[in-house]
């Protein structure tokens, strides 16, 4: 017998029908005995997420107006799916302390987290396991990042006490205040993965929407193929890189495990999914294994006549972004040219002064500043062994007339990342989608 974790995603939770669906799939497999469960999603288009409804809740909770006629919709929305299943629940209560404690100010966090709690509450009755809280089991530093080793002593310990439970995700507790303390948005993938690590699981499941990871995002390539097997390695940099399947950080704490994540369908119990594994498996000869991407990047390309003799240029520049607390994500360099890549939602309010900076300081011929990027990562172990890939991925692109902005090839050889301006986001994607599953 093995153990098996399964984390259920908002529309796989978002009402009676799909919890129908996931007892279903619970009951098929005695293993999958440890669930986290997100917050009820969207039901159909243009439906709220039950977490953007609390969200809206601290948004008016900020503005002085009262936010109890949204706080009654989600309610509402708990409720119906008691009724719906016919459950013998009561959370009446439940809803008057957090409607309390939200006139009385509650912090962001609590406010945020209780689509989980109320959820995983609900998920547990109806399969019948123990609730257990995820409040005082994972562990924030005042930093904001999980304390690995402890949330994994106190996980393993309380768990141990229940042969079977559900645990909401996406919250723990900082451990400087005491309070709930949250993920940021899609964290109850890294609750899942905190769980498979604590229980010693034989395999992380991820129950989502999608019949695994596809090579592209299925709203930009329609039917865009699954991918049957990815290495870690490669599965993070498409997450890193927008692939919003899985969060990015729910990829380290089983990989240090070695514990294999299976991705799978709610809607489709019968496809296998994704299985991501530690290694790329050397028998496969794809050359690409999938393309994520994201908009809303700043370029900032510095010019210099000789700059690569110049000892200490790029120490200096990354020195100015550090001073002005900016995080970038790349910088491609030539012989007489660096460039600096950051997104918009990090540079915001800053770019003057760091432009002022690098001019005060290195001197350079000339800036030129590009603010509307999106980058594209393609990826793949299988990139390595092939000559011609990136020549291919150009050339498709030009045939398409979709111009190349920056281009930055990782050491690893395991993807190639352009930059292109965010009007071509979509087509470059299709278009490189292409140039590779002729
Ligand atoms: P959940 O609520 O179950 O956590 P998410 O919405 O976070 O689900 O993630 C699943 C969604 O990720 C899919 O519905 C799809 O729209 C999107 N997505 C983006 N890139 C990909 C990709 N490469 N493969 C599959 N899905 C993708
Ligand atoms: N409910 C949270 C969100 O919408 C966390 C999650 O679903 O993983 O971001
Ligand atoms: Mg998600």
């Amino acid at each position: 017998m093995g153990l098996k974790v399964a984390k259920f995603g908002g529309s796989s939770v978002a009402d009676g029908i799909q919890l129908e669906k996931m007892r279903k799939i619970i009951m098929h497999d005695p293993d999958r005995r440890y669930v986290v469960v997100s917050a009820p999603g969207k039901r159909f288009d243009g439906d709220n997420k039950i977490t953007d409804l609390l969200f809206l809740c601290l948004t008016q909770m900020e503005n002085n107006i009262p936010c109890d006629q949204i706080f009654q919709v989600i309610c509402d929305r708990f409720t119906a799916v008691k009724l719906n299943l016919d459950l013998d629940i009561d959370l009446t209560e439940d809803f008057d302390e957090i409607r309390e404690r939200m006139r009385n100010g509650a912090p962001k966090d609590y406010v945020v987290s209780r689509g989980e709690y109320l959820s995983a509450k609900i998920a547990a009755c109806y399969l019948g396991y123990d609730f257990v809280d995820t409040e005082g089991l994972i562990i924030f530093d005042k930093r904001g990042r999980v304390k690995l080793d402890e949330t994994d002593a106190r996980l393993s310990e309380e768990l141990a006490k229940h042969e079977r439970a559900v645990l909401p995700g996406f919250y723990g507790t900082n451990e400087e205040t005491g309070e709930v303390r949250t993920f940021s948005r899609g964290g109850s993938d890294i609750t899942g993965a905190l769980v498979a690590r604590a229980v010693k699981a034989d395999v992380y499941e991820n129950w989502t929407d999608v019949s695994g990871f596809l090579m592209a995002d299925p709203r930009i390539v329609k039917g865009a193929k699954p991918i049957g097997n990815i290495s870690y390695m490669e599965l993070r940099e498409l997450s890193y890189m927008g692939a919003s399947v899985l969060h990015e950080d729910a990829i380290y704490p089983v990989r240090l495990a070695g514990i294999p994540i299976n991705i799978r369908n709610t809607n489709h119990p019968e496809d296998q999914g994704t299985v991501i594994t530690a290694e790329h498996d050397p028998e496969d000869k794809r050359v690409i294994t999938g393309i994520a991407g994201n908009r809303d990047f700043t370029v900032i390309a510095i010019y210099k006549n000789t700059l690569n003799k110049e000892i200490g240029f790029v120490r200096r520049l990354l020195s100015i972004i550090e001073d002005h607390r900016i995080n970038f994500e790349h910088i491609p360099t030539g012989i007489d040219t660096v460039s600096i890549i950051i997104s918009n939602k990090e540079i915001e309010g800053k770019l003057d002064d760091v432009l002022e900076d690098i001019n005060l300081q290195l001197k350079p011929d000339n800036i030129d500043v590009y603010t509307d990027i999106s980058l594209i990562a393609t990826v793949g172990c299988g990139m390595s062994f092939r000559p011609g890939v990136s020549a291919m991925l150009f050339s498709a692109l030009a045939k398409n007339d979709i111009n190349i902005r920056m281009i930055d090839q990782g050491s690893s050889e395991m993807n190639i990342i352009i930059g292109v301006a965010n009007k071509d986001f979509e087509s470059a994607i299709r278009t490189i989608y292409e140039a590779f599953n002729e």
